[in-house]
């Protein structure tokens, strides 16, 4: 049998794509499969300008196929609409998608598309060649996500706002962990909001493909993962990807960073005493205000702990005044930095990249979720897995410094305890005999069969 041709669709963003250019070369570098990676044309010139991966890339079947893209798909934070976003995506990309599949000279063998992207699986399926989907957030919150309907058919959704604290009653699985304020932002604002009717509608076309990846692994999250399998019963657990990639790869260093990463903060977190320095980032989506950032430097200061502070140009805000405890920077080499022995405690906004990134490191978390998975992520961090604090909703300066403290000082030994056996479990289901290590295996079976089937 010729090389199988796979073709993988990410969404056009930061998180997107890492995960899912991640699970791109373990598959090139595990089988003898070929991998057309699609990405708008911006995007490819910004991973060619600012990542590795072009001239890692060469070195795999791995192609980045670049495709046209319309006005709203470079996500501007602040004025980001799911709705707008996708409907741009679907009618540029289509066109350039039809024609790969339709292409005799090179025929693909088998789709992997973001699971938010239906438009893609209607057209694989069009074309008769099989799909699987992946989903680049915690299997909790696609639980929940899933899940919705069923809140409105019970009448648990919509709520009103007045108290947020209640506990969720009709959320399988999750009765008395998930309060309101824990859902994604969209429940708050009804049934109708645009958001919330996008999201429903792509989450509920889940079941359809030949199965979903999901970017996580058993020991994390094996409740949740049992209740997506009474749904959707071919589900691949083969994360953490980037660790994955890297026991698969020995040693690669992968960047797939769309902004220039500022290594000169490695070398300031190398004059800093271990365990010293809160590492603060927001991702790649979030907008914070400039009140939020007040509150949250003088909380910061206030704490006496030092900073790593990642302020995109492009995220609001203010100009932050580093002075000697504290380090700005535009963008992080997010990994190295997790990695490094100076860094103690992360603040972050808990997108699921970021917070597998701080398991995988073993680094403590402030949660400050702003929307989507985020909330849903935050309250697993501190209210199951027990490694970090969720403040969402009361960002100000007390708060900010009592829960940088509990971290780093009043119990930095629990929290560093959970944090440091979630790391060897993470560890673990990426090597040889773990769970995720042979989720990725079945996986390349899987593909192989439906192939030679089709
Ligand atoms: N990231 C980075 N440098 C930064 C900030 C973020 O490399 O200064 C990376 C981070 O390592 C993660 C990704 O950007 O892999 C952000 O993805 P996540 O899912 O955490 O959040 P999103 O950007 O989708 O909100």
């Amino acid at each position: 049998m010729s090389k199988l041709h796979i073709l993988i669709f990410p969404a056009p963003s930061q998180g997107h794509i890492t995960s899912m250019l991640n699970l791109a070369e373990l598959l090139c570098a595990t089988t003898s499969f070929r991998v057309t990676f699609l990405v708008p044309a911006y995007i490819h010139r910004r991973l060619s300008q600012h990542s590795n991966a072009t001239s890692r890339l060469n070195h795999l079947p791995l192609r980045l196929h670049p495709i046209p893209h319309g006005p709203h798909e470079d996500i501007r934070p602040g004025s980001f609409d799911v709705k707008d976003w996708l409907d741009s995506l679907s009618s540029t990309a289509q066109p350039s998608l039809r024609e790969l599949l339709a292409d005799d000279e090179d025929p693909i063998d088998c789709v992997i598309s973001d699971g938010i992207l239906s438009f893609v699986l209607e057209t694989a399926e069009e074309a008769g060649v099989p799909v699987f989907y992946m989903r680049t957030l915690s299997a909790c919150a696609f639980w929940v996500y899933f899940c919705l309907p069923h809140l409105i058919q019970s009448q648990e959704l919509p709520f009103d706002c007045d108290d947020l604290d209640l506990t969720m009653v009709n959320l399988r699985g999750m009765e008395g962990v998930l309060r309101r304020r824990d859902l994604p932002r969209c429940c708050r604002h009804g049934l109708d909001s645009r958001t919330m009717q996008t999201i429903m509608h792509q989450t509920l076309q889940t079941p359809r493909p030949r199965g979903l990846i999901l970017n996580t692994f058993d020991h994390l999250e094996a409740p949740t993962l049992d209740l997506i399998r009474t749904r959707i019963p071919n589900l691949y657990a083969v994360g953490p990807l980037h660790a994955h990639l890297k026991t698969r790869l020995t040693g690669n260093s992968s960047s797939t960073s769309l902004w220039e990463e500022d290594k000169t903060c490695l070398k300031w977190l190398d004059d800093q005493p271990e365990n010293s320095v809160f590492y603060v980032s927001f991702g790649s989506i979030v907008r914070v205000t400039a009140e939020a950032q007040t509150e949250l430097w003088h909380g910061l200061v206030n704490s006496g702990k030092r900073f790593l502070w990642v302020v995109r140009t492009d995220s609001g805000g203010m100009e932050i005044a580093d002075g000697g405890r504290g380090r700005v920077v535009g963008w992080a080499p997010q990994e190295a930095v997790l990695a490094h022995p100076a860094v103690g405690g992360f603040v972050t906004h808990c997108g699921w990249n970021s917070t597998l990134e701080s398991v995988v490191a073993g680094v403590p978390m402030v949660c400050w979720p702003h929307f989507g998975d985020q909330q849903v992520n935050s309250r697993f961090v501190d209210g199951v897995w027990g490694i970090g604090r969720d403040m969402k909703d009361h960002c100000d300066r007390v708060v900010v410094e009592k829960m940088v403290r509990d971290v780093m000082e009043d119990r930095s030994c629990e929290f560093q305890r959970r944090a440091r056996d979630l790391a060897k479990a993470a560890r673990e289901s990426v090597v040889e005999g773990g769970t995720s290590y042979y989720d990725l295996d079945r996986l390349i079976q899987d593909i192989r069969d439906v192939c030679s089937a089709a």
